[in-house]
């Protein structure tokens, strides 16, 4: 089982940490993903999953990268449980290898707006944004977390594509710096991250979440404070699905109902439900309050 970890160096210092290979492989598959699309979404199903080291209960984040790129939106979002999904709107995108022969993410997403959503049980969710400054994500979320949470952080993020297209690794992690830090710890991580292989050469070799936590703090140790699972999975339904469709209303569902079926496909997970006469004539019973007539 994959898993996410949160720990905690000395000098006030925090690392979240995970491994997310099988999660982002069966992204790569439900969405059909070519390589390029493929390490994006992958990038931000960690990086959404790593920012939901700190939610409890039914606590939900959502992170919405929104560039001008080829690959349009891309969004994912995780629960406390450590359930994660996400989508790319063009997941058939594939650019040339960058002049560093590295999937060129950053062209592909683009100029645009990052975004995060917590819902955190409160009235109304917290909502910040930055712009992105690179499109290669990691850095982009490490902007938004200085700029608009107002915690120094650095952010590394890898997804390892095959030449087959399969993903063969995936992980990254988040350091930040708390406010009462000693400010030679900060200058510290900085230099000790950047010299860091990258995150899919510690994972192709065999890290653990645990170990990329103890990786990314070097010699400020890692205390590991929590470790929890985390998995692609959909919250989609077949209830939710008939919701959706009421939400269109009763004359909708009769024009889809004379045509005799009605198939959705959830953008999140890539599951098809299929309503056939039956199905949308008990919903258009619903939707007018009205009984089937007594045979
Ligand atoms: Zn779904």
């Amino acid at each position: 089982m994959e898993t996410l970890v949160r720990a905690m160096g000395s000098e006030g210092v925090l690392a979240f940490a995970c491994v997310s290979t099988r999660l982002v492989e069966e992204a790569r598959r439900r969405h059909g993903a070519a390589p390029t699309a493929a390490a994006a979404l992958g990038r931000a199903l960690t990086a959404s999953s790593l920012l939901s080291a700190t939610l409890e209960g039914q606590q939900k984040v959502t992170l919405r990268i929104l560039g001008d790129g080829p690959l349009g939106g891309i969004v994912t979002d995780t629960t406390a449980s450590g359930d994660v999904r996400g989508y790319v709107q063009n997941p058939a995108v594939h650019l040339p290898l960058s002049n560093r022969r590295k999937l060129d993410v950053g062209a592909a997403v683009g100029r645009g707006t990052l975004h995060v959503t917590k819902d955190l049980g409160l009235r109304w969710p917290y909502h910040g944004s930055a712009p992105l400054v690179s499109g290669e994500i990691a850095e982009d979320l490490a902007y938004y977390l200085a700029q608009s949470e107002q915690v120094p952080s650095a952010v590394s993020l890898g997804v390892l594509v095959e030449p087959d297209g399969r993903v063969s690794a995936a992980g990254g992690f988040i350091v930040q710096v708390m406010p009462d830090a000693d400010p030679g710890a900060r200058d510290y991580l900085e230099a000790h991250v950047r010299a860091l292989p990258p995150v899919t050469q510690l994972v192709q070799q065999g890290a653990s979440s645990a170990d990329l936590a103890r990786a990314a703090l070097g010699r400020l140790g890692a205390h590991i404070l929590e470790e929890r699972p985390v998995r692609y999975r959909c919250t989609c339904s077949r209830e939710r699905v008939e919701g959706v469709l009421a939400l269109l209303g009763a004359e909708e569902v009769e024009s889809l109902l004379a045509e005799g079926r009605a198939e959705v496909r959830c953008r999140f997970c890539g599951e098809v439900y299929v309503l056939g006469r039956q199905a949308l004539q008990e919903l258009l019973w619903r939707l007018r309050g009205s009984r089937p007539p007594v045979a």
